[in-house]
């Protein structure tokens, strides 16, 4: 068979599904609802889920109370109203000379769904009635006439759109695979097909509709989830060595004098963590290749250390240094430490916030311009808007959380190629950042500083209310200080939570009422908000009422014990972030959470932030507890969406699938060879221009 052969099965793939048996005009219009337009979208359109009917029995082998699918057709339709709202329907199922009763209250618009000689699969808990068999809300599939019995007893769930049934879409789509999966052309080479132990796609794609069994089904399933995995792994393997190749950064190495220099500035000893960390740091800043660091740790760990090093790393070489922020009251704090910290030294350091008057902001920005500051901590809103720098060496992003491949290629393209190290609190796990920065490098701190005391955190009730304000302000009488959390809601909107602004109320008049209480919240005035938090850092406030505010970075040793209201309301990262506050001098701190945790899920969150004070096994119980989805989306960092890989479930594959991906891309850097065209393509076609991977090929 030569190419002309091969142009045509394509072709035929790409087959409007209007002429697809069984289809037509009218539900070829449905299905691009669903975004299927061709015979090609429909053998790809794969189940949401599969429906296991392998239990099929027949009526006689029923048992009393055991879960069980029965088969039949609907000899009888029977609804009833049994009084005002009230209604029963009833099926009369034959199986054979077999009969079985199915029941429904009161859900009228069943009665609409059936009619005789329907052919219909029920499932659901058998009692005996009588002479009877019956089942009180089975579930049920539909199996139209001509629909043949589910052979492995696993029938697949389609997402559906209205006017198509599931029943038409399965054999929809049994009709594309019968008819058309032997034209699909096969991705891989065969001898990575081997090699991986995977399905070739011709097998693999009818089994996924299909499935002969379970192990059919795990064996389908996994090349198509190694396939998308590998064309993912592959776009940021070859982003990653096109930057190398491109990309240019200044070369920025720390000798030892320099760095000397450089630690004497602290008034401490670098960690094991951070020494490790700034030597993976010194390494990207000395090559050319910009640097593209994640610097991941705990609250308190340490990372503002080790990004002052590397920042004073470029001022020894002439060059400039930014430091992001997200919002204005860590810029201000970091403004602080970085003042504290080179106050008697030639750094010379601007603050550039949006509450700058228009002259002031004008006189900075031809500071920043003709090279009069070293470093400039600011907001990230006003860094990335129009700032324009002399001799940029260093960007280095703050406690960001939501970052992705799209943010990172504007803040570069924004300022040049500097080098870019980016600190989080939320530890990203292993599967997420291999997923969505696989071109990122990571360093870790997982030990902390010295001294540094544990959080005890409480999870209390009504009940333990007196007992907690009075260790609460026995604590203010030693000295410490404390917070007392609350969510930003006005009272009127939710009656039941207590807002920031109300607690501080009732505490003022109430349980501390002999202490020197304050408020910040989100929507009071730049100026306003630095005042509180200055006279909170320099001990004149004891108490400081809040809302998530505080949340990020804000760092008063003395700090150490800390009241939650309505827990519930915030994430397991979040509460975590925030209990970070008191544990950053050398006491212990204490955090006491109050909730409505009526849910399940809310619960637990809490129970885990109980358990644990580990910021990384918090992430992954959270990722497992809310999926990966809502957590980090892969949506909001640009990156397309992935169709069937699940990265909790598939985590082992996801590894399997990165290092196949490295191997391919260090053996073959444009993927060149001709083996491997179609993949190269698809990895194109699905982030090419996501990655801006144009160049590659
Ligand atoms: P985070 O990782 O949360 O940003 P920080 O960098 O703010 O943590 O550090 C928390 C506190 O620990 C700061 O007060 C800082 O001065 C102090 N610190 C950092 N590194 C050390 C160290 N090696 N030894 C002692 N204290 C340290
Ligand atoms: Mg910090």
């Amino acid at each position: 068979m030569g190419d002309a052969a091969r142009t045509t099965d394509v072709e035929k793939l790409s087959t409007p599904l209007q002429f697809l048996k069984g289809v037509g005009p009218q539900r070829a219009e449905l299905l691009v609802r669903l975004d299927l337009h061709t015979v090609r979208d429909l053998l790809f359109f794969f189940p949401r889920e599969y429906e296991d009917v392998s239990q099929l029995c027949t009526i006689d082998e029923l048992r009393e109370g055991q879960p069980a699918s029965i088969r039949g057709e609907v000899e009888e339709v029977d609804f009833r109203e049994t009084g005002p709202g009230r209604c029963t329907l009833g099926l009369l199922l034959r199986q054979g000379q077999d009969h079985l009763r199915a029941i429904w209250f009161n859900q009228p618009f069943l009665q609409r769904r059936f009619y005789r000689g329907q052919q219909l699969l029920l499932s659901g808990v058998p009692r005996r009635k009588g002479l009877r068999w019956e089942l009180a809300h089975p579930k049920v599939t539909v199996l139209e006439g001509h629909e043949a019995a589910p052979s492995g007893g696993i029938l697949p769930v389609y997402p559906l759109t209205e006017g198509i049934k599931q029943y038409r879409m399965r054999v929809l789509v049994q009709g594309a695979v019968s008819g058309y999966a032997q034209f699909l052309p096969e991705v891989f080479p065969d001898w990575f097909l081997d090699r991986h132990r995977l399905w070739p796609i011709r097998v693999a794609l009818p089994q996924i509709h299909q499935p002969q069994d379970r192990d059919s089904l795990q064996q389908a399933r996994r090349r198509f989830v190694y396939q998308e995995l590998l064309v993912l792994q592959l776009a940021l393997a070859l982003k990653k060595r096109q930057q190398a190749v491109q990309a240019r950064a200044p070369s920025l190495p720390a000798d030892s004098r320099i760095d000397a220099r450089i630690r004497r500035r602290f008034p401490f000893e670098m960690t094991a963590g951070q020494n490790q960390a700034i030597a993976e740091v010194a390494a990207d800043m000395a090559g050319q290749v910009p640097m593209n660091r994640l610097l991941q740790g705990d609250v308190g760990s340490g990372k503002t250390a080790v990004a002052v090093y590397a920042m004073l790393l470029a001022v020894a070489h002439q060059h400039q240094a930014a430091l992001m922020c997200p919002t204005e009251v860590l810029a201000h704090q970091h403004y602080h430490t970085l003042i504290n910290l080179l106050g008697n030294s030639q750094v010379r350091i601007g603050l550039l916030t949006g509450s700058l008057t228009p002259a002031q902001r004008t006189a900075m920005l031809d500071q920043i311009r003709e090279g009069q500051l070293d470093l400039v901590v600011g907001t990230q809103a006003v860094l990335q808007s129009a700032v324009q720098f002399h001799r940029l060496g260093l960007v280095v992003a703050d406690e960001q959380h939501k970052f992705g491949v799209r943010q990172r290629a504007t803040l570069r393209g924004s300022v040049g190629d500097p080098h870019s190290l980016v600190m989080t609190a939320t530890p990203i796990p292993r599967t997420i950042a291999m997923t969505l920065f696989g071109d990122l490098d990571v360093s870790t701190l997982r030990d902390s500083p010295p001294g540094r005391q544990p959080v005890h955190t409480y999870l209390g009730d009504d009940a333990q209310r007196e007992s907690w304000w009075t260790f609460f302000r026995q604590k203010l009488r030693e000295g410490r200080q404390g917070y007392v959390i609350a969510p930003l809601v006005d009272e009127s909107e939710m009656p039941d939570v207590s807002s920031a602004e109300q607690a501080f109320e009732t505490l003022v008049n109430g349980q501390l009422h002999e202490f020197r209480l304050d408020l910040v919240h989100g929507r009071m005035g730049t100026e306003e908000k630095k005042s509180v938090m200055a006279s909170f850092r320099e001990g004149r406030t004891q108490v400081l009422v809040a809302t998530s505010v505080v949340e990020v970075g804000v760092d008063v040793p003395n700090a150490t014990v800390m009241t939650i209201e309505n827990g519930e309301r915030f994430g397991l990262a979040q509460l975590h972030q925030l209990r970070g506050r008191v544990s950053r001098g050398n006491h212990p701190g204490y955090v006491c959470v109050f909730a409505d945790a009526s849910s399940q899920t809310s619960r637990r969150r809490l129970e885990i932030l109980a358990a644990t004070t580990d910021g990384f096994q918090l992430a992954e119980a959270d990722l497992e507890l809310r999926g990966p989805g809502e957590l980090f989306g892969t949506r909001q960092h640009g990156v397309p969406p992935l169709m069937i890989a699940d990265l909790l479930r598939d985590s082992a594959l996801l590894e399997e699938a990165r290092a196949s991906a490295q191997a391919l891309v260090a053996m073959d850097a444009e993927l060149a060879d001709p083996s491997l065209a179609r993949l190269r393509r698809m990895v194109l076609a699905r982030y090419g221009s996501t990655l801006e991977l144009g160049q590659v090929g």
